[in-house]
């Protein structure tokens, strides 16, 4: 079963805000699924998994883009998403995490 993790775990291993994720997942870099409550749930390794096996070179709509990028999605990069990716999903440990 795939681990879903939240909004607070991905902010707090990328040293980034949650607004920012929630930004990023608005803009199509992190698919989220919804708990009954409303919150949003990852699952990092199948984002990873079909960033991955897009058949681009450098990103395109089907994997990193978005439309909704107001700077022509100048700054996304599927290098770069699978690089965040593989540091989120790293295995956990050595950082005091609890
Ligand atoms: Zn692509």
């Amino acid at each position: 079963m795939a681990e879903l993790v939240s909004i607070g775990t991905i902010a707090a291993e990328l040293g980034l805000s949650p607004s920012y994720i929630r930004l990023l997942t608005d803009h199509g870099l992190f698919e989220a699924h919804r708990t009954a409550g409303g919150h949003r749930r990852y699952d990092l390794a199948a984002t990873r998994q079909a960033i991955a096996d897009c058949e681009c070179d450098t990103g395109c709509p089907s994997c990193v883009q978005s439309p909704k990028c107001g700077s022509g999605n100048e700054p996304l990069s599927k290098d770069g998403a699978l690089l965040l990716l593989d540091r989120l999903l790293a295995p956990r440990g050595g950082r005091g995490r609890k």
